[in-house]
């Protein structure tokens, strides 16, 4: 849920909140995406990485994977691989991927991606939708 203070920014139909946060992960992770609701998604990111646009775009990626609405991505088990062993499972290397196409889409800014904490102006480029992003978008194709 969100906290008093909160508020989400509307991405694709799904409400995501945006968290910073000073501990509290799983050990060895700086970033998290929770579902919380139907199209309701939360977002944690550790303080230290709060600029850190691929792992914030990344963590969107999350969101928008789960709640997509069409069919299910193409990219699968293994695939992520190519960005480094965290990134095998089927949905860390959707996220990563998603991230990689954030970037290319609307570049490092922050606030395109919704961030309150964005010191960035943005260029009002619109995040990827999940469908967007496939195994075309991997870096070995
Ligand atoms: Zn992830």
């Amino acid at each position: 849920m969100a906290l008093p203070g909160e508020r989400g920014v509307q991405i694709h139909g799904s409400t995501v909140v945006y968290r910073l946060v000073d501990g509290g992960l799983p050990a060895g992770i700086v970033g998290q995406a929770v579902p919380n609701g139907p199209r309701r998604c939360l977002v944690k990111v550790l303080r230290p990485y709060q600029n850190n646009v691929m792992l914030v775009a990344h963590e969107l990626g999350h969101c928008m994977d789960f709640q997509r609405l069409g069919p299910p991505t193409d990219i699968r088990e293994g695939d992520g691989c190519v960005y480094g062993p965290y990134f095998c499972g089927r949905m860390e290397g959707y996220a990563q991927t998603y991230a990689r196409v954030y970037v290319r889409k609307c570049g490092p800014s922050l606030a395109d991606l919704g961030v309150w904490w964005a010191t960035d102006e943005g260029t009002g480029c619109v995040p990827p939708r999940a469908e967007e992003v496939t195994r075309a978008d991997l870096p070995d194709n």
